[in-house]
């Protein structure tokens, strides 16, 4: 289904990683279709009458399709597909509170209801409901399917009418369509019983098209805006607006968008009416819409073929995200992409909304004008449209360099987002990143497969989308760049309207192309190939005249071309192509005029290479330092060379988001210091030195390094210091999801530090070993382990302490829920470092916080449904306020010295409220800032006061 969401690409090792929710698209789970044979009952056309009841949100209507039995046999049962059924029954497998959010007031089911089957002469005829099978999601599988009895059977080549009386309900949710929020009613496929092959247990999933017309009543006060070729209203009575939807050729649906506070703005591009729909406030958005469709209808339909139809609604989707939506005609795109259009720079989702509407528009050659199956073969949809769409950006702000946000002015702001994300390239960070993130978690599958069958579901979203937009840049690497548009032009010309299979464009490339793509689809698009290709050895010598290079190459495929790019010694360069074969010797020979001074294979990047770093000779090493020119290119985030930043006070490395170092020197700064009786020749200087070390080894290994010295004397060799070496290893569960295919979730997260902690020049060595096991997706619980022992041998004595933490979420009902948190902390033995005493940090309102070697600590919070949601209160046009959290909470606990003389009792307990305030960060991110005030009820030195927090982004 062409649903995407777009975020961004975010690290490897990110803490959000294995959310639900991926970053960058989510998973099928709206609407479409079963499959639909060539030799099956056919609707040919579908005559709708229907009016929106906003009372019920409810579509009530009778629907007359036409069927053709185009098999060679007779047939006694007519299946329909009820999709809104999908949405029947919660998902039993997740835990309530994760999925809240979506819903305005709790679960809101979609359903389609059938009150009567008749015949063309008003004769009933009889119908039972049957499961959908559980080929994309495993629940709410019931009345999936309606299967009308006919009274004879249907003879091949017959026709029959069959109409049928139906109700559909949309749900108070606010998440993708198929659902009511701020009044505005959206649904792009099957809110009508869509009729589908016998074969549809096969599990395909395909939409087919037939000539839809559609006569849709509203009440007067409302605005309807739908994917079809013809609107126009029939007319108004008794405060009902009735609207006729048409097109003249075969479509999957007629995808509608209806609210009281819908306008719109259009434009004629070639005989097409570009129509930009707005909620209030959107009119800049729908403005610039209309300007980037027409630019992309441009480039679309010169470099892939004519545009099917006459008219194209873009809209602003009421409910917010990152996010954009196709269907006939027809494209959703996200709130949040209307409403933070120039926060908090101006014009800062400009590309990023240019890049998405190319994106849902390329759908409509690609998934909604060509046809697939969204379940196996959503490459034919999904990566396509990202070929589409990520050609159109570079053909316009070129493929290398930063191009997502490089259009910024000059600004405070604006310096502070390029100095963060000013890098951002969106093939390498968008596409590829991600696609070397996958490979480094393990994984990759085929691209093509059914989803039940997928034993990473984690990583489907970006196997469809940028692995398949990589495989396609490979294919152009293959056959060249106009053969393969050649390809697309004519498949449009071919399938448009129709539905597509891998099977039939490989036979088709295969033949524009007249050469064999057996291997690259058997390797890249059914199999798990990967490429590493690179130089491992450079040889040049004079000859008599001139010079002669031998380069030798490791990884190379007889399947990939290989580009490579000389510089010489005078700066100009040399191209040649070196084409493998399946003996071929890995050593290439060349002559050129003057020596050779480096060597670049693949420069264009079209490759799917999992390594770039070994394609240049010598190794690409950038190195940034104060003293480069102002107007030196931007280093940034290559993937193809190793980055090190001097600055003053350091030095980092890093590569790509493999592994990253940081070394800083700064001179030390006595927080307590007197500045009275500071004298700057007295003091000795003192520093801090800070070390940070992070490496992602695979799918459950990082490790980690953090050192600090801080106050360091050069001369005495006295510090503080803190230093840990951590290894974090995950172990995987696979609990269901109510989605087909295996999910791996990390239930256990182990780390192992070893560290040093204390006064040079005899720190404490220790060893920390925790166990944290983490049952989020069923009952939002986790609990804690950690043992830590002194290691010794070191002039310390040996030492040991245990800690259990446990958490744990209620919910009581729809987003008002009861957090509760406990710990007990006790040394195993008599003696503790100070540094390693426990103490109750987690209080606001007390000075001084006890250290000691027994610990017991217990938290309760009561969190309300929030003040406000979705709020889009503008701060200073930096951001929109998102949403306002109250909570309660009583904290507190006691921690008990080992004490010889005197011992205070230690129990300290406080009352206190926090406000969350939740605002969108860039992209999808979200940024939290707690404000709260606590009062001491037990113990001695507290006093009430307010605190702040500030958290969340990712
Ligand atoms: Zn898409």
């Amino acid at each position: 289904m062409p649903r995407d969401k777009k975020g961004s690409p975010g690290g490897p090792m990110s803490g959000k990683r294995f959310r639900i929710a991926l970053v960058l698209a989510s998973l099928i789970v709206a609407a479409g279709m079963f499959a639909f044979g060539q030799d099956s009952p056919e609707a040919t056309s579908y005559e709708i009458r229907i009016s929106l009841d906003t009372e019920m949100d409810t579509m009530v209507g009778i629907q007359e399709v036409h069927v053709v039995n185009r098999s060679s046999e007779a047939v006694d049962e007519i299946p329909f597909a009820l999709i809104a059924n999908w949405g029947a029954e919660p998902n039993p497998y997740l835990h309530p509170a994760l999925t809240d959010a979506q819903y305005a007031a709790g679960f809101d089911p979609t359903w389609t209801r059938i009150s009567q089957v008749r015949d063309a002469d008003g004769n009933p005829l009889s119908f039972r409901l049957a499961p959908t099978p559980p080929f994309l999601l495993t629940f709410s599988l019931e009345a999936g399917l309606l299967i009308v009895e006919l009274d004879a059977p249907l003879a091949p080549g017959a026709e029959i009418l069959i109409r049928i009386d139906f109700e559909t309900k949309f749900a108070r949710a606010s998440a993708g369509d198929n659902c009511v929020a701020k009044d505005t009613y959206t649904w792009r496929f099957g809110w009508n019983p869509v009729l589908v092959d016998s074969g549809a247990l096969a599990g395909r999933f395909e939409l087919p098209a037939a000539n839809y017309h559609v006569e849709l009543t509203i009440p007067q006060g409302y605005h309807a805006f739908g994917g079809a070729d013809m609107q126009q209203e029939l007319g108004t009575e008794a405060g009902i607006k009735t609207i006729e939807l048409s097109n003249q050729r075969p479509t999957r649906s007629v995808p509608l968008i209806i609210g009281p506070e819908l306008s719109s703005v259009s434009t004629e591009w070639n005989g097409v009416t570009i129509e930009a729909v707005y909620l209030p406030g959107g009119e800049a958005y729908a403005r610039e819409a209309l300007s980037y469709a027409e630019e992309i209808l441009d480039y679309h339909t010169e470099q892939f073929g004519p545009f099917a139809g006459t008219r194209l609604i873009i809209a602003e989707n009421p409910t917010s995200g990152f996010f954009g939506m196709a269907a006939d005609g027809f494209v959703l795109v996200g709130a949040s992409i209307v409403r933070l259009k120039d926060m908090p720079a101006l014009g800062i989702y400009d590309r990023v909304s240019e890049y998405l509407l190319a994106h849902e528009i390329a759908h409509l050659w690609w998934g909604i004008g060509i046809g697939t199956d969204f379940n196996a073969e959503n490459w034919i949809s999904e990566g396509f449209a990202e070929y589409l769409s990520i050609s159109y950006f570079e053909d316009r702000y070129g493929g290398f360099n930063p191009n997502l946000l490089s259009h910024l002015q000059p600004g405070l702001v604006e310096d502070a987002m390029l100095e963060s994300m000013g890098y951002m390239n969106l093939r390498q960070h968008m596409s590829e990143l991600p696609y070397l993130a996958l490979l480094q978690l393990g994984f990759d599958e085929p691209i093509i497969q059914p989803m039940a069958d997928s034993q990473y579901l984690n990583g489907i979203t970006i196997r469809t989308y940028s692995k398949g937009y990589l495989a396609l840049r490979a294919l152009e690497a293959i056959i060249g760049k106009d053969t393969l548009h050649t390809i697309l032009v004519e498949a449009l010309d071919e399938w448009n309207g129709k539905l597509l299979s891998v099977e039939d464009f490989k036979l088709l490339a295969e033949r524009i192309s007249q050469s064999d793509l057996a291997d690259f689809f058997a390797d890249w698009i059914y199999g798990t190939a990967q490429l590493d290709v690179g130089i491992s050895g450079f040889d040049t010598h004079a000859m008599e005249s001139g010079y002669q290079t031998l380069l030798t190459l490791s990884g190379i495929d007889p399947i990939f071309p290989v580009d490579i790019q000389a510089t010489l010694t005078d700066g100009s360069t040399a191209e040649m192509r070196f084409v493998p074969t399946c003996c071929s010797a890995d050593t290439v020979a060349f002559e050129t005029v003057l020596p050779i001074s480096a060597i670049a294979i693949d420069p264009d990047e079209m490759l799917p290479d999992a390594n770039r770093y070994n394609n240049h000779w010598p190794r690409k090493i950038m190195v940034d330092h104060p003293f480069r020119s102002a107007d030196a290119p931007e280093i940034g985030k290559p993937l193809d060379a190793y980055v090190i930043d001097i600055s003053p006070t350091g030095i980092s490395g890093s590569f790509r988001n493999d592994h990253a170092w940081s070394l800083m020197l700064l001179p030390h700064i006595d927080p307590n210091m007197d500045w009275e009786s500071f004298n700057s020749l007295d003091d000795r200087l003192l520093l801090d030195l800070v070390g940070v070390f992070a490496a992602n080894i695979g799918r459950d290994l990082g490790i980690s390094f953090t050192g600090m010295i801080t106050a360091l004397d050069l001369q005495t060799g006295m510090g503080e210091l803190d230093a840990m070496l951590t290894a974090r290893i995950l172990g995987f569960t696979h609990p269901q999801t109510g989605q087909a295919g295996l999910y791996w979730y990390p239930s256990w997260q182990h780390t192992l530090t070893v560290g040093a902690l204390g006064a040079l020049p005899r720190p404490t060595p220790y060893l920390s070993l925790s166990v944290q096991y983490d049952s989020q997706p069923t009952i939002l619980m986790r609990n804690r382990m950690q043992l830590v022992l002194g290691i010794p041998g070191f002039g310390t004595a040996p030492f040991a302490s245990i800690t259990w933490q446990g958490e744990r979420r209620l919910r009581l009902f729809h987003l008002m829920y009861v957090d509760v948190g406990a710990s007990i902390a006790e040394s195993l033995s008599q003696d503790l470092p100070n540094e390693f005493l426990f103490s109750l940090s987690q209080l606001h309102s007390f000075d001084y916080l006890p250290m000691g070697h027994h610990q017991a600590y217990a938290a309760i919070e009561a969190v309300f449904p929030p003040l406000v949601r979705d709020s889009g209160y503008a701060i200073l046009n930096l951001t929109r306020l998102d949403s306002i959290t109250p909570s309660v909470f009583i904290q507190g606990g006691r921690t008990q010295a080992n004490c010889l003389s005197v011992c205070e009792p230690g129990i300290r307990v406080e009352a206190g409220a926090r406000l969350a305030f939740i605002f969108p960060g860039f992209l999808g991110t979200s940024i939290r800032l707690d404000i709260g005030y606590a009062v001491p009820l037990i113990g001695v030195d507290g006093s009430a006061r307010a605190f702040f927090e500030l958290g969340g982004g990712f």
